[in-house]
């Protein structure tokens, strides 16, 4: 059993090489989720820096498909707030906003529903890996299509040479381990 969040991501972040494509080291994380303490420690760490970065309340939680999804929601009860996905495109199934952005080969849409935020709400973004950060980045202006507010993103686990920090250009960034 881990005694410390270091320890659990040294030890339960597993890398796989090429996956899904050659070249692609893929953090996995679901050992990390399969150990009790390990995800105890991983939520109650994601919930502490969020809070600290937002310095105030936040009213929502936005986890991103689909592992933010694992790891937003409990951090939500945690923060006594409630829990909005977003999505790949097609899958939500009332009136959506959706963001299309690169990448490294062609392009993605996420979504979120018009009507699952309100104007002014405080929202904390969670995912497990922020990569080059075309996905948070997207995320945050779905955000801001509804009125509301992101007042911090945290992941897990931030691979800082594919630039995701560079390119998202605002400090309410935070992670856990940084590669
Ligand atoms: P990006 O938009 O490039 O920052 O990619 C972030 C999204 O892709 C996150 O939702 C991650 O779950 C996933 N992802 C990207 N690269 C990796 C990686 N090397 N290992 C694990 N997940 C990754």
């Amino acid at each position: 059993m881990p005694s410390s969040l270091d320890e659990a991501l040294d030890t339960l972040v597993r890398d796989i090489a090429d996956w899904p494509d050659a070249g692609v080291v893929f953090r996995d994380v679901t050992p990390l989720l399969a150990d009790a303490e390990g995800l105890r420690l991983t939520v109650e760490g994601l919930t502490a820096l969020g809070r600290r970065i937002a310095g105030g309340d936040i009213d929502k939680v936005v986890g991103i498909e689909a592992r933010g999804f694992i790891f937003g929601t409990p951090v939500a009860v945690a923060l006594g707030a409630g829990f909005v996905p977003a999505r790949k495109a097609g899958k939500l199934p009332a009136l959506t906003h959706g963001v299309e952005y690169d990448l490294e080969y062609g392009s993605a849409t996420v979504e979120i529903h018009q009507d699952a935020l309100t104007p002014g709400d405080r929202v904390l973004v969670v995912d497990d890996v922020l990569a080059t950060g075309g996905t948070m980045a997207a995320v945050d202006e779905l955000i801001a299509r509804t009125g509301a507010v992101p007042v911090a993103n945290v992941v897990v686990l931030e691979i800082s040479a594919l630039g995701g920090r560079e390119r998202l250009a605002h400090e309410r960034l935070g992670a856990l381990r940084t590669y």
